[in-house]
C-alpha cells in the first residue's frame, strides 16, 4: 500500500484535475467502456476504504445516469459496441466482507452486479494480506464465496494464491499463482472462471502470456482508462475510486478527467520496488 505521503500528493493532484475539469463544464461523455475497482466499502480509517455514503451516493448517481452496471465479463463483452456504451464494470479487489454487509445490499437495489476476484491463499489463510501491519480487515470465507457465487450478485474471479507482486517471481511461482488459483476456485464453484485481476495491479509481457496461455478469457489492471473496441482482453483498464472522492471526483473520473496517470508514478514505482 503506498506511504501516507504517496496518498496526499496524490489526493491533491486528483483535487487539482477534478476543478479543471469542473472550470471547463466538460461534458459526460468519453468513448469506451470503463470499470470501477474498489476494495473495501466501510467508515473504517483505511486508505482501501470508501466510506459507505460516499458508495452510497455514486450507486445512485450510476442509477440516476441510467448506467447498466455489470461485471467485468459483461464489460469485456460490451466492447465491441464501444462508441455508445453506456454499460459501466465494476469491480471489487480481494474479497473483503464488508463489500458484502455494506454494498451488496445497495446494488441489489438497483439490479446492479459487480466481480469480485480474491486470492485462494488469503482465503484459507495459507497467506497474509501483508500490506496492514496489524490485523486485516475481515475477509470472505469460502462458504460465503461459494454461497454468493451461486446468488449470482457477485461473479468471483480469481487474484493470485498468495497476492505476491507477480513482476517479481520466477516464471515458475508466476505460473503456479496464476494456474493454482483459477483451478482452486474452478473446484469450489464448480464453473470455468474467466476473470484474473493482477495483484497490486503489476503486469508485464510475461503475466499477460501467462493469463492467457491458463485459459483466463481476461485480465484486470489497475491502469485508469476507458476501453475501446480494440482494447487488450488480458489488460482491461481499471479507474481506482478513493475513499477521500467526493461526488465531483467520481463524476470527473467517469468523464475520462482523471485517466492520466499519476505525475512521476514511473519513477515511483522504480523506487518502490
Ligand atoms: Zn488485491
Amino acid at each position: 500500500m503506498a506511504p501516507a505521503w504517496a496518498r496526499g500528493f496524490r489526493r491533491l493532484v486528483t483535487s487539482a484535475r477534478t476543478a479543471r475539469w469542473l472550470a471547463r463544464r466538460r461534458p459526460e461523455a468519453g468513448k469506451g467502456v470503463r470499470v470501477l475497482l474498489y476494495h473495501r466499502i466501510s467508515d473504517d480509517r483505511d486508505p482501501l476504504a470508501v466510506p459507505v455514503a460516499r458508495f452510497a451516493a455514486q450507486v445512485a448517481f450510476l442509477a440516476e445516469q441510467g448506467y447498466a452496471v455489470v461485471p467485468v465479463s459483461g464489460a469485456v463483452a460490451a466492447l465491441a459496441a464501444a462508441g455508445e456504451s453506456r454499460v459501466i464494470g465494476l469491480s471489487f479487489d480481494d474479497g473483503y466482507r464488508d463489500v458484502v454487509e455494506n454494498a451488496l445490499p445497495l446494488l441489489r437495489r438497483h439490479g446492479f452486479r459487480a466481480s469480485m476476484f480474491v486470492a485462494s491463499g488469503l482465503v484459507d489463510g495459507s497467506a497474509r494480506a501483508t500490506w496492514y501491519v496489524r490485523e486485516p480487515p475481515p475477509l470472505l470465507g469460502w462458504d460465503e464465496i461459494e454461497a454468493l457465487d451461486a446468488a449470482g450478485d457477485l461473479e468471483l474471479e480469481a487474484h493470485s494464491v498468495t497476492h505476491r507482486d507477480l513482476v517479481r517471481l520466477s516464471d515458475a511461482e508466476a505460473r503456479a499463482e496464476i494456474e493454482a488459483s483459477k483451478r482452486e476456485l474452478e473446484l469450489r464453484l464448480g464453473r470455468p472462471i474467466a476473470g484474473f485481476s493482477y495483484p497490486a495491479g503489476s503486469y508485464g509481457e510475461r503475466e499477460q502470456r501467462l493469463v492467457e496461455e491458463t485459459g483466463y478469457d481476461f485480465a484486470v489492471t489497475c491502469d485508469p482508462g476507458p476501453n475501446g473496441a480494440s482494447a487488450n482482453r488480458f489488460a482491461v483498464r481499471r479507474i481506482e475510486v478513493l475513499g477521500a472522492d467526493g461526488v465531483s471526483d467520481f463524476r470527473a473520473r467517469l468523464a475520462g478527467a482523471h485517466d492520466a496517470p499519476m505525475p512521476f508514478r514511473g519513477l515511483y514505482r522504480r523506487l518502490r520496488r
